[in-house]
């Protein structure tokens, strides 16, 4: 999938080291079944790391990625159907 607001992102200088990638600093983790899909993902050597989330596991663990480019978090929907409680009651009593 293309998506124009995707940067392109090279590792280069990245060091595999036992703890993760080591770019500019950061130890990046690889990315999980989840990020499969996702175009922010960059290979190097034989994995795929994210430089938009050094930690994918993490990410994902609190809900689905806000950064993926190939799912959609539910926030945008529910934002749309919120509604105001007061307004909601008062409509009820007037029978809307
Ligand atoms: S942006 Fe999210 S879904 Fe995409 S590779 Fe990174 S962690 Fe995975």
């Amino acid at each position: 999938m293309a998506n124009g607001n995707v940067k392109a992102v090279s590792f280069e200088g990245a060091v595999k080291t036992p703890e993760g990638l080591s770019f500019k600093g950061v130890i990046m983790q690889p990315v999980i079944d989840k990020c499969e899909g996702c175009a922010r993902m960059v290979a190097f050597e034989d994995q795929n790391y994210c430089p938009s989330y050094p930690q994918p596991a993490r990410k994902w663990a609190l809900g689905v990625c806000n950064f993926a480019t190939h799912a959609k978090t539910q926030t945008g929907t529910q934002a749309k159907s919120k509604v105001n409680p007061l307004k909601a009651s008062k409509r009820s009593v007037k029978g809307r």
